[in-house]
């Protein structure tokens, strides 16, 4: 079973107090495609502009990712920039330019429409919709978002959640969305806008999924030493839904195992510039970490 993935596919400038890289593969779409792709076959849909580098592409190609739904449209690909703070837990965004980002209609092909385990990753949530308008019935959608989106965007993006199986945000934005300082308290609420199963990311301190099996915290693996932080929260979720694609058995009997795939995946993905760490590791590689994250968790 493959994994249909919409979001941004761009190119990320990432200043850390140690380095500065510019113009790296990243976008959630990105970040969440390769992580799927250890697990499962990845459709993308995106859009890039003409000047977005070939050895890009081979990238996605490496990773056996089905590129017929990635526009390539005259125009600049959007261009993302952010710098961390001394512990790389603080970003802000220094520029955002959309370039054909911001005309983009996500039109899936013919053969996407039919696709059983849906991510809409980071984007307009009217454009997750819109993606969700052209599909038949699939067996599981997960979403993800991003602050931007509640600030402007909340009426579009409360519309779209009473359509997912599962919300997919971090635990600031949870606060946000909910004005819950308690965990458990936002996650009650946030139910109660449609999805059955949500799941809180706490960054380096992992993550806490809701559902009617009841709460399940999901450690991050712990890491020595980050070095960029971006898209950690689109591999998890990425990993997660590849790994649930291809599992057998229900969706709850396999979401929380799919969860420690997802933080795995994301810990690689901190130890390295945008994708670099994540395209030079092998399914054996998240095997040994998952294996270690089971003896750390056991009591
Ligand atoms: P994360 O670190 O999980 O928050 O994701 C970072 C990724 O989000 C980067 O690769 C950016 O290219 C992408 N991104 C940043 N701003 C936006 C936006 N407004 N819409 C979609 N993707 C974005």
């Amino acid at each position: 079973m493959s994994v249909l993935i919409v979001g941004s596919t761009a190119l990320d400038s990432i200043k850390t107090p140690k380095a500065e890289n510019p113009r790296l593969l990243g976008g959630s779409a990105s970040h969440a495609a390769v992580a799927a792709s250890f697990f499962s076959p990845v459709k993308l849909v995106g859009v890039v502009g003409e000047d977005f580098p070939k050895r890009y592409i081979q990238i996605y190609k490496r990773h056996r990712i089905d590129l017929e739904g990635l526009q390539i449209l005259p125009g600049k690909t959007f261009h993302w920039s952010g710098e961390y703070e001394l512990n790389m837990n603080n970003r802000r965004t220094l520029l955002t330019e959309l370039g054909v980002f911001e005309t983009f209609t996500p039109t899936l092909p013919k053969a996407h429409q039919n696709s059983q385990f849906v991510l809409l990753a980071n984007i307009a949530p009217s454009l997750q919709s819109h993606v969700l308008n052209q599909m038949q019935r699939p067996r599981f959608i997960a979403a993800d978002t991003m602050d931007l989106w509640l600030n402007i965007a909340l009426p579009d993006l409360l519309k779209l959640t009473k359509r997912l199986d599962a919300f997919v945000l971090n635990d600031s934005e949870a606060h946000q969305l909910t004005k819950e300082d308690n965990m458990f308290a936002a996650l009650r609420k946030i139910h109660k806008l449609g999805p059955k199963y949500v799941i809180i990311k706490k960054g380096s301190h992992g993550s806490i999924l809701s559902s009617p099996q009841g709460f399940f915290i999901c450690p991050a693996y712990p890491l020595h030493k980050v070095v960029d932080p971006t898209g950690a929260g689109d591999s998890f979720v990425g990993g997660m839904m590849g790994y649930l694609a291809t599992a057998k058995g229900s969706i709850d009997r396999n979401i929380r195992r799919a969860m420690i795939y997802g933080s795995v995946v994301a810990s690689f993905c901190c130890e390295g510039f945008g994708l670099n760490r994540t395209t030079g590791i092998k399914r054996s590689h998240i095997n040994a970490r998952v294996k270690e994250l089971e003896k750390l968790t056991r009591f």
